[in-house]
């Protein structure tokens, strides 16, 4: 993964692998801070298992970038765990070696010294949703799919549109790290034809929605993964439109929100990283997690276990009034949760199981 600071749209700490691009003079990439460890995936009942974010390896130049990567690869294959599968990740072997101890091996393959970390900041894992024209002249649309379901409603014909688009378009169509679509390398010459047919199919305005609903993300859990142990990308848009009359209610609708859903701990919509994270335990029942960085750049904790769905709008309602009364200039929902006492915060992966505030839920 390729992260291009202030935007962390692919999450780039919960990848085994990562490239922070370090860009000077506005479009001149210099070099990467490399990131490794990173991942999603935990079993539950199982605390050698837990979600982790990665590590900062060190800085390198672009011409070395594809050595440190092969590096990293060997390194994993050397010293990774063949015994017990649970913990074979690359994620594991990190915080068995110590990240110290795994940077010497990459450095010893690669023949030299990774630099020192370059400053960089985050501050979103969202998409850019709409227009945006780049430097050579060219327009990309960054198309709401919402959990990247495409598919005609009576009211919504999402895939054809798409697919009336795509027998005109010249360029290309990019899935995104948060399930939606680019369509990308749209030439000035194409512009109105390819905007004409995003109005004619209500595309246009697809991400004029509650910005809680824009940062939302589910996998496919039922029918489709037959690891699912409860909905996830069926029932996720039910569940934010509930919260939605909350955010009504406390003036949110515009303040962005990372709410994401699995229907098994293995995390593939990464929930553990979001601001709001429901993870399957079983038919209706969710682990309800708090505190995720907004950036995707802190792990959650768990505030409640197995919830049902149907509750989980009541849990929530208190703790987001309190939000919209007490939170501080610019302070974003993950940060008060913690600030607020509602969840400990999880500084690293060992720590995502430890320090539970024990509480009754009221529902
Ligand atoms: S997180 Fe979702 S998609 Fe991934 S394995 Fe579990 S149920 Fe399947």
């Amino acid at each position: 993964m390729v992260a291009v600071p202030p935007s962390n749209d692919v999450d780039i700490f919960a990848h085994d692998l990562g490239f922070i691009a370090v860009v000077e003079g506005g479009e001149k990439i210099v070099g990467y801070n490399v990131t490794v460890g990173g991942g999603m995936g935990m079993t539950h009942g199982n605390e050698d298992t837990f979600p982790r974010l990665a590590d900062l390896l060190g800085f390198c130049t672009p011409e070395k970038a594809v050595a440190v990567a092969e590096a990293v690869v060997r390194v994993q294959r050397d010293f990774g765990n063949r015994d017990v599968r649970a913990n074979a990740r690359l994620k594991y072997t990190i915080e068995t070696m110590g990240i110290d101890a795994f940077r010497a091996e990459v450095e010893k393959l690669v023949g030299e010294k990774m630099g020192e970390p370059r400053p960089f900041k985050f501050d979103h894992n969202g998409d850019r949703y709409g227009w945006i024209e780049d430097h050579k002249g060219n327009f990309h649309f960054t198309l709401f799919v919402e959990n990247g379901r495409v598919y005609d409603t009576d009211d919504y014909q999402l895939m054809t549109g798409l697919r009336e688009i795509a027998k005109v378009h010249t360029g290309d169509f990019r899935l995104t790290a948060n399930q939606n679509v680019i369509i990308a390398g749209i030439t000035p010459e194409k512009k109105q034809e390819i905007e004409t047919l995003l109005t004619e199919y209500k595309m246009i305005d697809a991400h004029e929605r509650s910005a809680l609903r824009l940062n939302s993300m589910a996998c496919v859990a039922l029918p489709t993964c037959t690891l699912a142990l409860a909905e996830s990308q069926r029932y996720l848009p039910e569940l934010v439109t509930e919260i939605e009359e909350t955010l009504e209610e406390t003036g949110l609708r515009h303040d962005a929100i990372t709410v994401r859903m699995t229907g098994c701990p293995n995390g593939c919509a990464r929930p553990y990283i979001a601001e709001i994270g429901f993870v399957g335990r079983g038919p209706d029942k969710y682990n309800l997690y708090l505190g995720g960085g907004h950036a995707g750049d802190r792990l959650s904790k768990l505030y409640a276990p197995s919830v049902k769905g149907s509750d989980a709008k009541q849990i929530l309602e208190p703790i987001i009034k309190d939000y919209a009364e007490n939170r501080q200039e610019g302070e974003h929902f993950g940060d008060f949760t913690i600030r607020a006492g509602y969840v400990n915060e999880t500084k690293d992966g060992r720590d995502f199981h430890k320090d539970l505030i024990e509480r009754e839920v009221a529902v």
